[in-house]
């Protein structure tokens, strides 16, 4: 787009492939149907097309099609894998669960209600590495924990969680495990196809699809499903979980989007690294702290530190040269200092400093230096 700052805010939403919207834009011109229709060719195409989504999603995870609910996005889905399992945390007796102090709002603010609901939450540190320690989880685990709710990719700091370590010590206990992966399918691949993770929480608009889908993927122990309750009512669709009209489009772009990620991840990942390399030598040249451990990165996000610098201000200075934050877009209307940087206790003045810059295979290129000279002026 002409006259732009170019767009460093992939994780906050991802540009949408091209073969996607061509995608979307079919099913809501042409082929119009309602999934559920049994009585005509545009119910039996949009039906198709649903369950062709289903599958494509289901290749990344190596779930089965039956395994997938469509919702509106990852907050949906973490708000069903999570209010989801009251009722029968209520009737065994289970009424603890675990998490971390890093989770986005999604997970941690149906936890909170639970809580008022007398549940009991147990939050993990994470420490200045920025991932939990799978030990560490294991100290909180008990007899009658009911779940515990683990993100695969942080949205702030891009670190990577231990998501199959956490699954082995996980071994021979009954608690259900809940992955938000907003940030991380369809780009981290192997960690999600663990057999131990009952359910996983996914958006479109983080992989290069569009805004308003996502599912819950909840997988069968055996031939026994999770004893998962709805949390609306009325319809019947997705399995009883989640009722109302299937949005076919939003549906068949988020399979697309799927499609591509498993088919290119290899490739954005490389593209992903290179820009990643020019971003980190320009801005540690100016003092730069990387925030979390690099070892354990996603290659399309940097948070980095500037002591010495009003992240604020940082911003309005970058602002017609790039387009980034200084956290997640969930919490940008408030100037309360970041949860995950205050979990991981950075300090005052890392977390005040502190910028989140992300791109994606599709991000032309930056003058980095130009980002490091602004910057520079600003401290
Ligand atoms: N979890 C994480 C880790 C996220 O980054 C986001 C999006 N910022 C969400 C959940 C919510 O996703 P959605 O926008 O699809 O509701």
């Amino acid at each position: 787009m002409k006259n732009r700052p170019i767009y460093l805010d992939c994780n906050a939403t991802t540009p949408i492939e091209p073969s996607v919207c061509d995608k979307v834009c079919h099913f809501l011109e042409e082929e119009m149907g309602n999934s559920a229709s049994r009585t005509h060719v545009w119910g039996t195409k949009a039906k198709q097309a649903v369950q062709n989504a289903r599958q494509q999603v289901t290749e990344i995870v190596k779930a089965k099609n039956d395994e997938v609910i469509f919702t509106s996005g990852a907050t949906e889905s973490n708000n069903i894998a999570l209010l989801g399992l009251a009722a029968h945390g209520e009737i065994s007796g289970k009424k603890h669960l675990i998490t971390t102090l890093i989770e986005h709002k999604s997970v941690l603010e149906p936890l909170a209600n639970l809580q008022e609901r007398g549940f009991e939450i147990s939050y993990v540190p994470v420490g200045e590495k920025g991932w939990v320690d799978p030990t560490e989880l294991k100290k909180y685990l008990r007899d009658d924990t009911l779940a515990i709710s683990v993100m695969h990719v942080n949205n702030e700091t891009g670190i990577i969680q231990p998501i199959e370590q956490i699954a082995e010590v996980l071994n021979g206990h009954s608690a259900y495990l809940h992955v938000d992966a907003a940030q991380g399918f369809g780009k981290d691949i192997d960690s999600l196809q663990n057999n131990r993770i009952d359910m996983i929480s996914i958006s479109g608009h983080k992989i290069f699809g569009p805004k308003g889908i996502g599912a819950l993927i909840v997988r069968r122990r055996g031939f026994k499903r999770i004893p998962l309750q709805p949390i609306m009512f009325g319809g019947g669709h997705e399995r009883g979980l989640r009722p109302g009209t299937l949005p076919v489009p939003l549906i068949s772009g988020l399979g697309e989007a799927a499609r591509l990620a498993l088919a290119s991840h290899k490739e954005r990942k490389q593209k992903c690294l290179e820009i990643r390399h020019k971003a980190v030598m320009a801005l540690t040249a100016i003092g730069g702290i990387v925030n979390g451990d690099s070892e354990k990165m996603m290659p399309h996000v940097l948070n980095i530190s500037f002591p010495g610098l009003d992240s604020e201000a940082a911003l309005v200075s970058l602002k017609d040269i790039v387009a980034i934050s200084n956290g997640s877009a969930c919490t940008s209307q408030s100037y309360a200092p970041s949860h995950v940087l205050e979990g991981m206790e950075l300090g005052e003045e890392r977390i005040q400093s502190a910028l989140r810059i992300s791109w994606c295979h599709m991000t032309p290129e930056v003058d980095w230096d130009g980002v490091a000279t602004c910057l520079k002026s600003c401290m």
